[in-house]
């Protein structure tokens, strides 16, 4: 069998807090501050700007739980 899973990290580069990318600073992305708010003393926001909608990770699981039930039962003939 070759199933093999590519999974892309989830680390982008270009992904910076607000206050970085206001002065175009490199962000290291530290918690719970980037070391450039800690230093500048300002408040570190991440915004995520992908809307995380559609199913979540068990409604997928049952999803595919019920496709699997359907398929199996109509190859069943
Ligand atoms: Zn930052
Ligand atoms: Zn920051």
């Amino acid at each position: 069998m070759a199933n093999v899973e590519v999974r892309a990290l989830r680390q982008q580069p270009g992904f910076a807090c607000e206050e970085c990318r206001k002065r175009k600073a490199r962000c290291d992305r530290g918690r719970p501050k980037c070391s450039f708010c800690t230093a500048t003393g300002s408040t570190c926001v991440i915004v995520d700007k992908r809307q995380q909608r559609g199913p979540k990770k068990g409604q997928v699981n049952q999803m595919r739980l019920q496709i699997g039930l359907l398929h199996s039962s109509s190859t069943v003939m």
